[in-house]
């Protein structure tokens, strides 16, 4: 059975086909042009009806070629029919403007050097041994006509009136000029394709490389966050019972430095969750997790509930706003990530004593989720760079002097492994909302028929 080319490998191939389409269409129009200007000059005594002839061959091929090409986008081509009609496209531009140069002048036609752009043209889409088949075979078409005509054994179409000079005096410099251009050609072309080749190889060597790299480094900060995060949490809670006059009273000075330091050492917890969350999140891009249908509405009403005390904190309100059966096919730990950061940042870069919501609701296809506050908002030109690494706008850095500038970049990597998109609207002083945009159904649910 006749092989199917895969569809990388087919999209390019009708590119390149599609490519060759258009610009034998510009040719034929240009072919057409020009041989009914001179004829309409008189310029020249030329076998017309041929050369039309051979032109109007041109156009009905390309028109043919075109029909092939609709069959090869449907992909009812094999592998081998799509390179043969390749094949034979190429062929036939050869053979085509070899009769069109040879009944117009020959050597003396300076559009014999139009050969060079096919040669380079078959460079794009075949191997090395290929295009030098080619180029081997126009040399010994081009270098047996110019005997050939040179011997009177077939007739030589004059372009020029007669000049001064002998036939071989006048053309062996322009036929030794095409042959070698045609030779440097397809030799440079051959080299330029296999150096690019070889860097690609170097460049995907050393992308694997930097990959082993990110991934040693990953699971160190997994570790070493890990190890940390224990501790740290126990002084908090130590902390917290010392606040709590556990361990006896304390002075207001005494107080006063404990609550500094309590505040120092949550937000110490947060920045290591975050380094926890991007770990994780990198780790993800391998693990494709196991996903199951979340209740959004539990899952929104558990992340506003462990950020009631921070939001406390600035007498900011939080608001939940999602139907009851409303599902997302993912994970409960990347639904966490991303309502925990987006709710985070909410309260973080808002004011004392206003509101943040979280809404959600049903749109088509897809789940839209909503994180809006009334803060102190993005400038425009920020707005694109919040989802990189480690970018933190000019007023967060004024406003807020912890921040790692991890959480919506771990947001973005959490919304895309869920085949998801995140955009985010905001105007200054007067707010910002993230939208988050989740399909309800998994891609293979889609595909199976049993659940339409
Ligand atoms: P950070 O640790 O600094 O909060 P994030 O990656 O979570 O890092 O956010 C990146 C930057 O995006 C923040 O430094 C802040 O400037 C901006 N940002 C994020 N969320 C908001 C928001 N709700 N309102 C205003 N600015 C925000």
């Amino acid at each position: 059975m006749a092989s199917k080319i895969d569809s990388s490998e087919y999209t390019e191939l009708n590119r390149v086909i599609g490519w060759f389409i258009v610009l034998r269409w510009i040719a034929f129009g240009g072919v057409a042009a020009t041989l009914a200007a001179v004829r309409l000059l008189g310029l020249y005594e030329l076998p017309f009806a041929l050369l039309f002839a051979i032109t109007g061959l041109l156009g009905l091929l390309n028109l043919s070629f075109t029909a092939w090409l609709r069959r090869g986008k449907r992909g009812v081509l094999s592998r081998r029919e799509t390179a043969g009609i390749f094949h034979a496209q190429v062929v036939c531009d050869f053979v085509l403007l070899f009769f069109l140069v040879y009944f117009t002048g020959f050597l003396e036609n300076p559009f014999c050097y139009f050969f060079v752009f096919h040669i380079l043209l078959t460079a794009f889409i075949f191997n090395s041994r290929t295009v030098y088949a080619y180029a081997g075979a126009l040399v010994v078409l081009i270098a047996g006509t110019f005997l050939a005509e040179y011997l009177g054994l077939v007739p030589h179409y004059r372009l020029w009136s007669a000049t001064a000079g002998s036939y071989l005096g006048q053309n062996l410099p322009r036929a030794a000029g095409l042959v070698s251009i045609l030779l440097i050609s397809a030799y440079l072309i051959t080299s330029i394709k296999r150096r690019l080749e070889e860097q690609g190889q170097r460049c995907e060597v050393e992308l694997d490389r930097y990959k082993n790299l990110d991934k040693i480094k990953s699971n160190f900060i997994l570790q070493v966050t890990h190890e940390l995060r224990g501790p740290i949490a126990a002084v908090s809670g130590y902390h917290e019972m010392l606040l709590r006059g556990i361990g006896g009273q304390c002075t207001p000075k005494a107080l006063d430095l404990l609550r500094k330091a309590d505040h120092r050492t949550d937000n110490l917890l947060t920045i290591i969750d975050e380094m926890i969350d991007y770990a994780y999140m990198k780790s993800q891009e391998e693990v494709r997790p196991v996903r199951s249908r979340q209740g959004l509405r539990g899952v929104i009403e558990e992340n506003l509930e462990l950020l009631e005390t921070q939001a406390a904190a600035k007498q900011i309100t939080l608001a939940a706003n999602c139907p009851k059966d409303l599902c997302v096919p993912a994970t409960r730990d990347l639904l966490k990530i991303i309502l925990g950061n987006l709710v985070h940042n909410a309260i973080k870069y808002s004011p004392p004593r206003s509101t943040v919501s979280v809404t959600a609701q049903a749109e088509g296809p897809e789940v839209h989720i909503l994180v809006r506050d009334e803060g102190y908002g993005i400038e425009p030109e920020e707005l694109e760079k919040i989802f990189d690494e480690f970018y933190r706008t000019r007023a967060a850095r004024q406003l807020e002097r912890d921040g790692t500038g991890l959480g919506l970049p771990i947001v973005k990597r959490a919304v895309e492994s869920l085949a998801g998109r995140i955009s985010v609207y905001s105007e200054l002083g007067k707010g910002s909302t993230f939208h988050i945009f989740l399909p309800v159904l998994e891609a293979e649910d889609e595909q199976d028929p049993d659940h339409r």
